[in-house]
């Protein structure tokens, strides 16, 4: 049997003490530490959740990292406004992703992951070589500070993520991978996806959801196991290609409403978790 290291998306956005307090309360031993906001990146801070990750004994798996400006979550303004991919945004956002990094460093924390955005499914097209470009640049900055980059899945189809990951063509390069993103996106589904770029992921993203109804909008966000990822045999699929990291809870909805969806998922998870053997 394994044991289930399980964790949780938290925000700092929720102020420093009460994310952890939060993850701590909840019974998760680790969490991913999530922010749009890099004024967080600071000593004070850095030192703040070194304290009570002692005092909790959490372990952080990665930095989140987001970037401030709009960002709209859909298929019409997405593109030009999610990630790096957009050229207005990008050099500030890539300086944004280097704070990430040092913050990440301070916390004594291996990676950092954000959304790339809409990467380009045609590699001739003229915004692709830059793009390529400026994330081999991250992926550099990262390596040199002993960090992974990880991609979070979501608006790219796994096969432009898999050629994304080559044409950096560095070995510090991996994938948090969130089946629920790659479902809600319309992109693919999240079990048959682990197939095309299983061999990079360094996290998951324990979600459910269902496809887009629309060319618009985002597909809905489901309770886990209410939804089309198929929770059982993606974790199983993980396992059997050899993920031995932690299963990361991530829940997008608010307040009371996600506590109770957040006990609820992890209850679910550790059940699914604790009746599954390595596959050799
Ligand atoms: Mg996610």
């Amino acid at each position: 049997m394994i044991a289930p290291l399980i964790g949780l998306v938290t925000k700092l956005e929720e102020g420093i003490g009460s994310a952890l307090q939060k993850v701590h309360e909840l019974g998760f031993p680790t969490c991913q530490i999530s922010t749009y906001d890099p004024s967080y990146f600071t000593d004070t801070n850095a030192t703040k959740i070194l304290e009570l990750c002692d005092i909790y004994n959490i372990q952080i798996t990665t930095l989140w990292a987001g970037w401030p400006g709009k960002v709209v979550w859909d298929f019409i303004e997405g593109p030009a406004t999610v990630g790096l991919v957009p050229i207005a945004t990008r050099q500030e956002r890539c300086e944004i992703m280097k704070h990430a990094s040092d913050f990440a460093t301070k916390l004594h924390v291996d990676s950092i992951t954000t959304h790339i955005g809409f990467i380009p499914e045609n590699p001739t097209d003229p915004l692709y070589p830059g793009l390529v470009s400026d994330l081999r640049d991250l992926a550099l900055y990262c390596k040199n500070r002993g960090q992974f980059f990880c991609f979070e899945t979501g608006q790219e189809t796994p096969v432009t993520l898999l050629r994304t990951i080559e044409d950096i063509g560095e070995d510090n390069v991996g994938v948090n991978f969130d089946g629920a993103n790659l479902i809600l996106y319309g992109k693919a589904n999240a079990v048959d996806a682990l197939s095309i770029v299983g061999r990079y992921v360094r996290g998951v993203h324990v979600k459910d959801g269902l496809y887009p109804t629309d060319g618009r909008d985002l597909g809905r966000e489901t309770n886990l196991g209410e939804g089309k990822v198929n929770v059982p045999l993606f974790l199983s699929t993980l396992i059997s290609i050899g993920y031995r990291g932690p299963f990361t809870i991530e829940r997008e909805t608010m307040g009371l409403e996600q506590l109770e969806d957040i006990k609820r998922s992890k209850d679910y998870l550790v059940k699914l978790l604790s009746g599954l053997t390595p596959i050799h």
